[in-house]
């Protein structure tokens, strides 16, 4: 076979053969060929039929199979990944990719980056062959890169049709048909290995123009799979045995669905064992039939443990042998069971079932070891296959090359107990062909288990056939997964290995910072730098130059609690820029996981089998920084962000805190709204909320289709007056200012609305029940329900905003406004508010312009009452339009209810400045009307509209890093951030952080829309 096909598959090319225990078949129901997928006819034996993996094929088709066996696969695989198991669920409809059964909504797991699904207890067998997204390797050009398919066998969609031969290539009776996760092309696994030399390289189909091609990510080489930097949180760190109800369950299970045809005994022994069968004279007769049949024949079926490891779990396959055959015979079956490619005089066979008086167990010996062995009543005879201890000094091991220049990538050494690594590393050397200095390379000992890649480095004096025959002891099987790596020394991965911190107090020195960590890490992890640091949110990079210490720090710094707060880590994957093909712009997606009820986790999942899982990015783990930050040396990029409005100013707030350190400084944002509110989402088309409905990859493609536009943002500036000044800040600013109230002031970045009075207050009703009850406000109805409440109320109730206009001064570009009696006023710049009403309406007026959210111009409208508000939010009227403008000032005589972006709190009386900002945004607009979209090519060029150098105001927010403080004075909620512009905090030591301070959040749980407010 040619070593292209078999790339296909993603198995390495020494594959011997499939593996499959194949034996002769008649199926009484019509069956599917799960090679071919076409059905099996004929009336007796007509197909065949794997024992160990329940293969079912046409005996034409198997000539052609190249699926390894499950027995096999995990050992074929060329570069074995862990995949990122989800937590235990209920999975219905979907077969198991080990024992190819259909999983009845039993406990199963499901891989979160890829379409891989097996039964809960399946996963001893799991194979290690999930898609890798970091494949970066330094010695390939960009042009040289090819990227295969990343084809996951069975569970096609419905209808799929095979890309070589037009059939349909699914089933929904089998495990059939090979899918390829990220360009979504569907085949018949016997016609993928023959597609064409160019259709064997993975293009990412429709999403290339977004996708980030694994060939420019790099993660450095760690015994930590690609979990940790994904941030997902799976079972991964679970014990295996957690996943077990009860060992009884597990042993069931394992080896009803494992073992087929011995399944059903093995599990009727321990049913038995257990009291829980009685035997219906049905199967006792049908019992009798097969003994008799055997009888007939000269053949036996006998079962093989392999090792005590399996006896105990009771795992053992069947073996069909020679009544009369010799014991060389019998052990080759044994092997052969077991695909062990070891020299057969290095094992034994222990009759199962043999007593035991002496202390020594008896190996099987010949004459007829077959039949000498003990019988039981109803059960097959039973042999274990051991690994010998002593006289076993000589065996093979496997060498694979790990990012080498070489043309082999693996081969076989013959090894003896007295080799050390460092005569492995200089045999492989010449054996790769490779001339050398041996000290610059490694050896790494790979096992594969339970679906799970461990890695560990070799010392040179280690004698590598003892490490080996350790492994055997436990498991022929486990030995034979064990497989070694030799690679360079140094990591070709760069020096810079980053983590993210998280979860420290905010505002600290950089000094400070630097002993919090220090103090958590042992000398050897000390980190090369330090920084960026982003002290409004207490998180920070730390670099180091070397993985070995990152792991360590990263395993030191995990759980370590620092003023009771767990800290953060994240391991950060490296991009590298160069890599990127000049047509991607790559899509940096951020989910709030906790918007929209769970629209969020849905969507995350799926984002991340569509696209490379090292671009999307779980806001609950760390927020936007983590992802900005690895996105920092893209060119160009674009941003996705899944969440309610409030989540969008947190983006837009952190990519105008990293803004400075990044190349692409105005990353354009489209959106999938997620629960309730979405004015900024509705204004750019991508509708009230995401329901669930649509596609996931057709929402990626509305974003390939979207087109830029410019977000004006602006400025708002609170300043109260002297008296009240000192209320607010009433012994929470954490620095005894000398400065004026002139000083005191409070900014924030508006990218939708500002309210005073009645909006605001109801705003503020609806913030507060919220904070009572935030497990409530999940769903979107729910979050209806309450603001009609809240509103009602209101009618009846106190009525804090009456006369507004009494107590308040306008200024709008420098003109003084007379306001009309009213009770609320709405300072809008985008045309959406109160989750998609228009307070402007849409009749011309010659006084005013057409608004939008470019124009550089804000609208003023008035409020006249709780009746007038009612009529706006439903449609029936319009505001009373007051003014537009720039620049806007408002003289507040006492307080009122102010919100920002629906984040609310009582303003005490001063003066309120709204003013054009100096921070861009861009945003994508969803295109109006929908191309047609089936049978295009994807799109090679983006749209990409120039933004324009719109005027820009003098920048009023100061341009050195704000110091940020929380503050929670009046009413504001714990999500209020705030800028004091007065003096700095002195960066004193953690302990002069006010006491006051709450811990602060996790960002996310803050960020579920309506209420969020964005602070600069
Ligand atoms: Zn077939
Ligand atoms: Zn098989
Ligand atoms: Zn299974
Ligand atoms: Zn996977
Ligand atoms: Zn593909
Ligand atoms: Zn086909």
């Amino acid at each position: 076979m040619a070593a292209a096909e078999v790339e296909g598959l993603g198995y390495s090319e020494e594959a011997p053969s499939h593996g499959h225990s194949f034996v002769k078949k008649t199926f009484t129901r019509p069956t599917n060929c799960h090679q071919c997928a076409e059905y099996i006819w004929g009336l007796v034996s007509q197909g065949f039929f794997c024992e160990v993996c329940n293969f079912l094929v046409h005996e034409k088709c198997i000539k052609t199979i190249l699926i390894p066996c499950v027995s096999l696969a995990a050992s074929c695989v060329e570069n074995p990944v862990a995949h990122c198991l989800s937590e235990e669920k209920s999975i219905k409809g979907k077969f198991c990719n080990v024992c190819r059964k259909k999983i009845h909504e039993a406990p199963g797991l499901h891989c979160e980056v890829c379409d891989y699904f097996i039964h809960d207890y399946c996963q001893e067998f799991a194979v290690p062959n999930c898609v890798d997204g970091a494949t970066y390797d330094p010695w390939s050009q960009l042009h040289t890169i090819t990227t295969h398919h990343n084809n996951r066998e069975g569970n096609l969609p419905a209808h799929s049709k095979c890309f070589k031969c037009k059939k349909a290539c699914w089933s929904p009776d089998c495990l059939t048909g090979m899918r390829c996760c990220w360009c979504g092309l569907t085949a018949h696994s016997s016609c993928v290995t023959s597609l064409a030399k160019e259709s064997l390289n993975c293009s990412f189909g429709k999403l290339e123009p977004i996708f980030l091609p694994p060939h420019a990510v790099s993660i450095p080489r760690t015994q930590i799979s690609q979990v940790n930097f994904i941030g997902l949180k799976s079972k991964e760190n679970l014990p295996h045995h957690m996943l077990y109800r009860t060992e009884e369950a597990r042993a069931l299970a394992v080896s009803d669905d494992w073992s087929s045809t011995g399944g059903v005994e093995a599990s009727k022994e321990l049913e038995e064992t257990m009291h829980l069968v009685i035997k219906t004279r049905d199967e006792k007769r049908k019992e009798k039939s097969t003994k008799e049949k055997e009888k007939e024949t000269e053949e036996e079926l006998i079962k093989v443990f392999d090792g005590y490891n399996s006896l105990r779990k009771r795992l053992f396959r069947t073996i069909t042998v020679n009544k009369y055959c010799t014991k060389e015979e019998l052990l080759a079956a044994a092997m052969k069971a077991f695909v062990v490619s070891q020299d057969s005089k290095n094992f034994y066979l222990l009759d199962v079932y043999a007593d035991c008086d002496s202390e020594r167990e008896v190996e099987i010996q010949d004459p007829y070891p077959v039949q000498s062995l003990v019988r039981k009543e109803g059960r097959r005879p039973a042999i274990l296959l051991g690994l010998r201890d002593s006289e076993n000094d000589s065996g093979i091991i496997k060498v694979w090359a790990r990012k080498l220049q070489v043309g082999q990538t693996k081969i076989v050494l013959t090894v003896n107990a007295s080799t050390t690594t460092e005569q492995v590393i200089e045999q492989a050397l010449t054996d790769f062909g490779l001339e050398d200095n041996p000290d610059l390379y490694e050896l790494v000992k790979v096992t594969l288990d339970c679906g799970r890649v461990t890695e560990t480095v070799l010392n040179r004096e280690d004698i590598p056939w003892e490490v080996l025959k350790r492994r055997g002891f436990e498991s022929v099987r486990l030995m034979e997964l064990t497989r070694f790596y030799l690679q360079l020394l140094e990591d070709p991965h760069g020096p810079d290995v980053a983590l993210f911190v998280g979860n420290l107090p905010q505002n600290l020195s950089h000094k400070n910072y630097e002993t919090i960590l220090l103090d958590c890490l042992d000398p050897e992890s000390k980190f090369s730098s330090l920084g960026p640091i982003y002290y409004e949110y207490g998180s920070m990079v730390i670099t180091f130059d070397n993985s070995t210490s990152a792991i360590a720090a990263y395993e030191q710094l995990q759980g370590r609690v620092y003023e009771d707060k767990k800290l953060m880590v994240i391991m950060l994957p490296t991009l590298e820029p160069e890599m990127i093909p000049s047509k991607t712009v790559p899509l940096l997606v951020f989910v709030n996981v906790k918007s929209g009820g769970c629209q969020g986790l849905q969507l995350i999942s799926s984002f991340r089998k569509l696209l490379n899982p090292y671009q999307v990015f779980d806001l609950s783990n760390g927020g936007p920084l983590p992802g900005l930050y690895v996105f920092r040396k893209i060119v160009k990029y674009r941003i996705l962000v899944c969440g309610g409005d409030g989540t969008i100013g947190w983006v837009l707030q952190c990519l105008d805190n990293v803004g400075q350190d990044s190349q692409c400084s105005n990353p354009p944002c489209a959106i999938v709204p997620l629960g309730t509110g979405n004015d900024l989402a509705r204004v750019l088309r991508w509708g009230s909320g995401y329901s669930g409905d649509e596609d996931p990859l057709s929402l990626l493609r509305d974003v390939i289709e979207a087109e830029e536009i410019r977000l004006d943002r602006w400025t708002v500036v609170f300043r109260p007056l002297t008296d009240e000044g000192a209320v607010l800040d009433g012994g929470k600013a954490p620095v005894v200012s000398a400065q004026t109230n002139e000083n005191n002031a409070q900014i924030f970045v508006m990218n939708n609305y500002f309210g005073l009075g009645l909006d605001a207050d109801l705003c503020l009703d609806f913030h507060n029940a919220r904070e009572e009850k935030p497990e409530k406000f999940n769903s979107r109805n729910y979050n209806k329900g309450v603001y009609v409440k809240v509103s009602l109320r209101k009618m009846v109730g106190r009525k804090m905003c009456k006369d507004l206009h009494k107590v308040l001064k306008l200024e709008v570009d420098g003109v003084n406004v007379e306001l009309p009696p009213i009770e609320g006023i709405i300072i809008l710049n985008i045309m959406s508010w109160g989750s998609g009403a228009n307070p402007w309406g849409p009749e011309k007026d010659d006084r005013f312009s057409k608004p939008n959210h470019w124009d550089g111009n804000l609208e003023v409208v008035g409020v006249t009452g709780m009746v007038h508000m009612g009529q706006i939010q439903s449609g029936l009227r319009s505001a009373v339009r007051i003014a537009q403008g720039s620049h806007i000032k408002i003289h507040m005589t006492r307080e009122i209810p102010v919100q920002v972006d629906g984040e609310p709190w009582i303003q005490p009386a001063g003066d309120i400045v709204v003013l054009k900002s100096a921070l861009k945004a861009t945003m994508l607009k969803k295109q109006k009307y929908k191309v047609k979209r089936r049978n295009t090519a994807p799109p090679t060029n983006l749209p990409t509209t120039p933004i324009r150098a719109g005027s820009t105001p003098i920048p009023q927010v100061p341009q050195s890093a704000p110091y940020i403080s929380r503050s929670h004075h009046l009413g504001g909620g714990p999500g209020t951030s705030t800028v004091s512009s007065s003096a700095p905090p002195t960066a004193g030591p953690s302990g002069s952080v006010p006491p006051s301070t709450s811990p602060p959040l996790n960002l996310a749980d803050l960020c579920d829309s309506p209420t969020h407010a964005t602070a600069v």
